[in-house]
């Protein structure tokens, strides 16, 4: 048996882990510490240097150091270090090589497997360039899973299998990731996903530093890069002394800024209102989006570094009133939960054992004709986003014109109105017989699983012609082509019918709730015309339209007339009340802490 490792690539801080036979363990690195920085930099000799030793080098030499790339992943984007550009894939692989060679010495032995986890809302780009990525720095990726299932195992294993609905909340570095499993006996399902991908630990750091700047009168951004740097630097030293003490004092200790600033939790909040209030949006979506209250909800995780901030679990704490909210080793939760996949594939325990079924972070589907703007057409969504994989759903497309001898069928990933906006996969042609416009028919099928392969069957009705097509299976190895043949199978399955009742009987519970004339007006006229689609049978594409457009209604029905979970602005203001109430230590005569000594 070989050894597999785990590693959490983090956009701020990357870290390994093992299955020592019946835990998950953390791997230290060449300084002893657990978490390395995501950075890269280059030496005065021209050598790559990785993690710390490149951040600290970048506070004396700027422009020697990158990070932040894994927001590039699986783009074409170039980062320039010294003379030499490099994508995000590569600096990646860099770090994941200087993971790796740490776990061998750590554990004396040579390393060439992984387990890496990835953020829920990852496109297929990003995943495989994950791979690639692993391939450079010698490992082969044994397996890509979600951050907050990774995160959800780890808690499980500490808090017991205990069934229910669990929150997972990774606040990073520059990510905020919210999402909403389900577990029972030993399924955790990841049921909805949301987020912020520019909210994060610097973000806070940032607001100190321009406060900072600001009691000098030199505004930040008028400060040269290697002072914004030590600013910065200080600014998350102070954030961090907050995170244990209710005030601190910030110095950059560089030219011009010699002085300090006092600063209590309170006022770091106050600072932080926009942040705060940032953080409560997708909590709330992802509430909605899974249809429950707070108390709902069995258990809390908070993950990533941000969430050590004192200030945040608390906030969470006060959006999420009467839940359990567990902040337990934060930064480290994910890399555990890696640690612990690891150990079950060289257990050899398949997904059988331990189901994960997860979510598409993204939605599939095709172009269509938009009527008024011909060269932009729309994306008709086949996969909706938040759906639980594996799927396969299919839909019917029509000629727009008379005589039409080609159907044209772009593939597209993404979430934009027009699928010029969203990635495009792949694109086909169907050549069909000239008829009159709607009397073709072709219907497409596509079937999806985590793995990333998508199946793709398109039928011309009138002759029953079909065409395959497999996307994303990179390699002809026995494993893809044994999942190409699992997801084969899955096509029959009669997904629609089950989804078409559900949605109906679901509509009509909503409107037993509804206490508004005018609303329920608005949802029986659309019920109808989704069971009038349904009784007349066989019509896909006129059940999907219906079904979807009954979809849109309810969410907005629900989200006015009976959502029981609002947050508004003034929460901030009653969260500084709640907190202050519970806070009773602190020190009264703080709000006046701006100026500098
Ligand atoms: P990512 O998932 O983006 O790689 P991490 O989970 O490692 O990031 O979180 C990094 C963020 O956590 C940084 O912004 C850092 O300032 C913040 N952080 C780490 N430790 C603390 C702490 N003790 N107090 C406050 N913030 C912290
Ligand atoms: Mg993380």
């Amino acid at each position: 048996m070989s050894r597999i490792i785990g590693i959490d690539l983090g956009t701020t801080n990357s870290l390994a882990s093992y299955w020592d036979g019946s835990k998950s363990v953390l791997i230290q690195n060449r300084f002893g510490e657990y978490l390395t920085p995501s950075a890269v930099g280059i030496a005065s000799d021209g050598s790559i240097i990785i993690g710390k030793t490149a951040k600290e080098r970048q506070l004396t030499e700027s422009g020697t150091c990158v990070t932040n790339f894994k927001r590039g992943m699986g783009t074409a984007r170039q980062y320039t270090l010294g003379d030499k550009n490099f994508t995000a894939e590569e600096l990646s692989a860099l770090v994941l090589k200087s993971l790796r060679e740490d776990a061998e010495r750590f554990l004396g032995e040579k390393i060439e497997e992984a387990v890496v986890s990835v953020p829920a809302y990852f496109a297929d780009k990003a995943r495989k360039a994950t791979r690639r990525a692993g391939l450079l720095a010698g490992l082969k990726v044994e397996r890509i899973v979600n951050e907050p299932s990774a995160a959800v195992l780890a808690f499980r294993q500490t808090h017991g299998d205990s069934d229910g609905k669990i929150l997972v909340f990774d606040f990073g570095g520059g990510t905020l990731d919210v999402s909403l499993s389900d577990c029972f006996e030993n399924v955790v399902e990841i049921t909805a996903v949301s987020g912020d991908n520019r909210l994060g630990g610097t973000d806070f750091d940032m607001t100190l530093a321009k406060k900072y700047c600001e009691n000098f009168g030199m505004p930040f951004e008028a400060q040269a890069p290697q002072i914004q740097a030590f600013i910065l630097r200080a600014a998350e030293r102070a954030k961090r002394v907050l995170t244990v003490s209710d005030w601190a004092e910030m110095i950059a200790d560089c030219e011009g800024f010699k002085e300090g600033m006092r600063i209590t939790r309170k006022d770091f909040i106050r600072m932080n209102m926009n942040n705060f209030e940032r953080i409560g949006r997708p909590v709330k979506r992802v509430l909605q989006d899974g249809k429950i209250k707070p108390s709902d909800l069995s258990g809390v995780v908070l993950v990533g570094g941000s969430c050590k901030m004192q200030v945040v679990q608390e906030y969470v704490r006060f959006l999420l009133k009467g839940t359990k909210v567990e902040a337990f080793h934060p930064d480290t939760m994910v890399a555990l939960g890696v640690g612990a996949y690891a150990g079950m594939k060289e257990r050899n325990i398949t997904s059988e054992d331990l189901i994960l079924t997860d979510i598409c972070p993204f939605s599939l589907g095709t172009d269509v004709i938009n009527m008024s703007d011909h060269d932009n057409p729309l994306m008709n969504v086949i996969i909706p986003r938040n759906s639980a994989l594996p799927t396969s759903r299919e839909s019917i497309y029509v000629t727009s014109h008379d005589n039409q001898k080609v159907m044209n069928f772009g593939i597209y990933q993404g979430e934009d109105i027009y699928s010029k906006n969203n990635i495009k996969l792949e694109e086909f042609e169907f050549a069909v017989p000239p008829r009159p416009a709607g009397e073709e028919k072709v219907k497409l099928r596509f079937t999806y699983d985590i793995n990333g392969i998508l199946l793709v069957d398109a039928v011309l009705l009138s002759r029953n012609e079909e065409r395959h097509l497999v996307l994303g299976a990179d390699d002809d190895s026995e494993y893809t082509k044994k999942q190409i043949e699992k997801l084969k199978e899955l096509r029959s399955a009669p997904w629609e019918a089950e989804e078409n009742k559900f949605l109906q009987a679901y509509a009509e519970r909503v409107y037993q709730q509804l206490n508004d004339d005018y609303a329920k007006e608005r949802l029986s006229g659309q019920l109808l015309a989704f069971t009038g689609a349904m009784k007349t049978q066989q019509d896909v594409y006129e059940i999907q339209k219906e079904g979807k457009a009954l979809t849109a209604l309810l969410k907005s029905l629900e989200r006015e007339y009976l959502s029981e979970y609002e947050i508004h602005d003034k929460y901030i203001d009653e969260f500084l009340d709640w907190y202050e109430e519970r806070d009773i230590d602190e020190d009264e005569e703080d709000s006046q802490g701006w100026n500098p000594k």
